[in-house]
């Protein structure tokens, strides 16, 4: 085996190393699956309002797509790094095959601050970008969808950009180049809560595993975009109670319980969360201290590490985020007995309502929210039941289950179909 070490970021290089140490993955799947098989990097020029031009560096990740087409998220923030981009187009390889999608993995960002842009200008980086990618997106080659810092309305300006500039004639099925689209430009019902959603699923899972119910279960939040939100929400309406949220700039607590489209009103009008008016504001480490059932950490990576591990209290992580624990933050929970219910199962609701909005724009359809709830339902559920399986047979924690799932599949793949010549 040549060398694997750092080919992407740690944290994801490690979990990968751990599951495929624990379930003898073959050697060839091995290194195949340990470099993205493309990495793009583009770069181009925006007219801004002021009519001066500015450079912008955007990527694509195809981390692997022996499953399907290549299938994730685009973001734009100023952190974008390359190899942070490998280890999330890796995490989205192991998301669609653990959700059984017919799907392989990317990621794409560019490197920006979108809050620092006008509509004008964010239309223009998103339709320049997307025009700078050329063939290498298609709806059924790689499927962009939302992340960090892009929306329905980011997503609708990329379909537009790649009809206007493909064969007309296929108009209709060019509608599935992206997921996570407004429902009148082609989204699906239930898209913008899906990972919230599944999150819930999941966590309802775990609880009736227990012996428990979601009713009067404490849990506290980092971050309220749009996972954190939808998560709150949905919890809101089965019972549980929302201790403490803390995003990049502060923590709101109050352990009579935060209503979480209350705090979103007072979010939306621009204000911090920490100063909203029903809760008091609490320092980070005092956040992560909190006395609760569970933790769900929704905002960005690595906020779990070798700082934070130590003060978190709860018996359950729910992974909202994707990779929000370092393997030092990892190794101090388990220590402490705690478990991680992990990101490529936990925040996977978004990338299967992504599956059944290409669905539907591939047949010309529009499913009702019904529907689609059920549907994922029964996919998170099964997906659960296949991790709590492999984690009994491996007699391992959740992440390295949901790893050893992903795994197994993909290397049965490459068995049956062999590699090329
Ligand atoms: N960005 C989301 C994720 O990380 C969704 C990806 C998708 O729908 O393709 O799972």
């Amino acid at each position: 085996m040549s060398e694997e070490v750092n080919l992407f970021h740690e944290t994801a290089f490690k979990q990968f190393k751990k599951a495929a140490d624990l379930c003898q993955l073959n050697s060839t799947v091995r290194e195949i699956l340990s470099q993205p098989k493309n990495e793009l990097i583009v770069n181009f020029p925006v007219r801004m309002d002021n009519g001066e031009h500015a450079l912008f560096k955007g990527y694509r990740i195809q981390h692997n797509n022996v499953l399907g087409p290549y299938k994730g998220g685009v973001r734009f923030h100023p952190m974008v790094t390359l190899d942070e981009l490998k280890a999330f187009a890796a995490w989205m390889t192991w998301k669609t095959a653990l959700m059984g999608l017919p799907f392989g993995g990317a990621k794409g960002g560019i490197k920006f601050d979108p809050k620092k842009h006008s509509t004008d200008e964010l239309r223009r980086i998103t339709r320049r970008f997307l025009y700078a990618l050329e063939g290498n997106i298609g709806p059924d080659y790689d499927i962009p969808a939302p992340d960090v810092g892009t929306n329905a309305q980011i997503m609708d300006w990329m379909m537009d950009t790649y009809i206007a500039t493909h064969d007309s004639r296929d108009r209709e099925v060019e509608k599935g180049v992206v997921t996570g689209k407004s429902i009148e430009c082609g989204g699906s019902e239930g898209r913008e809560k899906a990972t919230g959603q599944g999150l819930v699923h999941v966590l309802e899972e775990w609880m009736r595993n227990h012996g428990r119910s979601l009713k009067d279960t404490t849990y506290f939040l980092q971050g309220f975009g749009n996972v954190a939100y939808f998560t709150a929400i949905l919890l809101h309406e089965q019972g549980a109670k929302l201790l403490a949220v803390n995003t990049s700039t502060g923590t709101t607590f109050n352990k009579n319980g935060i209503d979480p489209v209350n705090l979103l009103n007072h979010y939306k009008s621009k204000e911090k969360v920490k100063d909203y008016p029903h809760g008091e504001t609490i320092s980070k480490d005092d956040f992560f201290s909190i006395q609760a059932d569970v933790f769900i950490p929704a905002a960005i990576e690595n906020e779990i590490n070798e700082v934070t591990a130590p003060l978190i209290q709860t018996p359950l992580v729910v992974e909202g985020a994707n990779g929000p624990t370092t393997m030092e933050g990892e190794e101090i929970l388990k220590k402490k007995g705690v478990e991680i219910l992990p990101d490529i199962l936990a925040s996977s609701g978004g990338v299967t309502v992504s599956y059944f909005e290409w669905l539907q724009n591939k047949r010309s359809e529009h499913w009702e929210l019904e529907e689609v709830d059920r549907l994922l339902k029964g996919k998170m559920q099964k997906a659960y039941a296949r991790v709590k399986q492999a984690k009994e047979e491996y007699k391992t924690d959740f992440r390295t289950a949901a790893y050893i799932v992903a795994l197994k599949l993909i290397e049965t793949v490459y068995s049956r179909r062999g590699i090329f010549p």
